[in-house]
């Protein structure tokens, strides 16, 4: 049976391509509306429920061992980061009790040497929380590994996912020259290799995140090499300004954006990935790349806040001011009295920012099922 539809298949190439062209037509519209009804009903229950933060992101530390071409950090590296009793007491703020995701990087998380009790602290704090993600440099090989384990077993014991992802921007020598120091790169490739071959046993999802600058795009292939002969998921992104990051006054120096040969280079990547795994996060990137505009979501513009290692808040890391810092004044009243400067932030400076790229808004959902389904027919047929 099946031979016999593979030969009537090649032999009227048109049939194929409307049936190829059917599937692809009621999978992707499937998506669609299944997209704009739950995002009706998040509507629905976000106005009956309080405006408080689901996502929070904790970078811990201002410390960090390298000195990264996109990062300002190293600006910052004599500033105090908060103790684990400024930490508790902040959290302990009403306005965390509704938090279900939170990102902890740093800096480098991994040199904070109770980076564990870190973060029982926040698992007792945060009652709702159901997922951590830690993002690390990958260097400090032993105490990474050690430090997981015992972090996965707290996780564990609270019924909450623990991913791990270690940045690689490029290899060997392209990874010293991200990063900003020498011989780097094999015991951050130790890292990742022991992760991945151990699943469950660091974390319950682990992937490698890739920055993508003017400094790696003409390399970026060899990352991609790397990541799929290690059978390592791998992400893409590229370095923005990020006033998390203290990176304005870098930004020529790294930014694909302010080159038309590095934008060229990095929006034929984008749409590469893009083709090869109909991601809406490359989509949204390559066409950010393509118009300067942005046509992804982003959980920051109703959902997020972010807690600086200092205790200062903003309600984003990139375009946000600092709002207020959260030793000196409660966390929900520093919230609360600066939503009309988030409702300004999001209409002035949202359409132009290119990070948390993730999924695509649905009111572009529409373009993206185009460029999945029609454009490639109308070409081939
Ligand atoms: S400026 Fe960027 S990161 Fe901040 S809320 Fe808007 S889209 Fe999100």
């Amino acid at each position: 049976m099946k031979k016999i539809a593979r030969t009537l298949l090649h032999d009227y190439p048109y049939i194929a391509r409307f049936l190829l062209y059917a599937s692809q037509s009621i999978k992707y519209n499937t998506k669609y509306l299944t997209k704009i009804i739950k995002e009706k009903i998040k509507r629905v229950i976000r106005k009956l429920q309080s405006n408080k933060p689901r996502v929070l992101q904790f970078p811990i530390t201002y410390k960090c061992n390298f000195d990264c071409v996109m990062c300002g950090m190293q600006k910052m590296s004599q500033q105090r980061d908060m103790d684990i009793e400024d930490v508790d007491k902040i959290l302990s703020n009403n306005l965390f009790s509704n938090v279900r995701s939170i990102g902890t990087n740093g800096g480098e998380p991994f040199v904070v040497k109770d980076i564990e009790n870190y973060i029982k602290t926040i698992i007792n704090r945060l009652p709702k929380l159901r997922n951590i993600f830690i993002i690390t440099n990958g260097y400090l090989t032993e105490r990474i590994l050690n430090k997981l384990e015992i972090i996965k077993k707290e996780c564990e014991m609270n019924n909450i996912k623990l991913t791990v992802s270690i940045s690689v921007d490029g290899i060997g020598t392209m990874q010293d020259k991200m990063r900003g120091r020498k011989n780097i790169f094999n015991s951050i490739e130790n890292t990742c290799i022991s992760i991945s071959n151990a699943p469950g046993k660091y974390c319950d999802n682990f992937g490698v995140l890739c920055t993508i600058t003017k400094v790696n795009i003409e390399k970026i292939n060899e990352v991609d090499y790397w990541a799929e002969k290690n059978k390592i998921d791998i992400s893409y992104n590229i370095a923005t300004i990020h006033k998390r990051l203290f990176n304005e006054d870098r930004f020529n120096h790294f930014s694909v954006l302010t080159d038309e040969h590095f934008k060229t280079l990095a929006t034929e990547w984008f749409y590469y990935k893009f083709r090869r795994t109909n991601s809406e996060k490359y989509y949204s990137i390559y066409r950010y790349l393509l118009d300067g505009k942005r046509i992804a979501k982003c959980d920051y513009q109703v959902d997020g806040i972010t807690l600086m290692p200092n205790g200062d808040i903003s309600y984003c890391a990139t375009q946000s001011k600092v709002i207020g810092n959260s030793i000196n004044k409660p966390a929900d009243i520093i919230f609360e009295s600066n939503l009309d400067y988030r409702n300004r932030l999001v209409s002035k400076e949202c359409n132009n920012c290119s990070h948390y790229s993730g999924s695509v808004a649905v009111e572009y959902y529409k373009e993206y099922v185009d460029d999945i389904i029609r454009k490639p027919f109308k070409y081939r047929i």
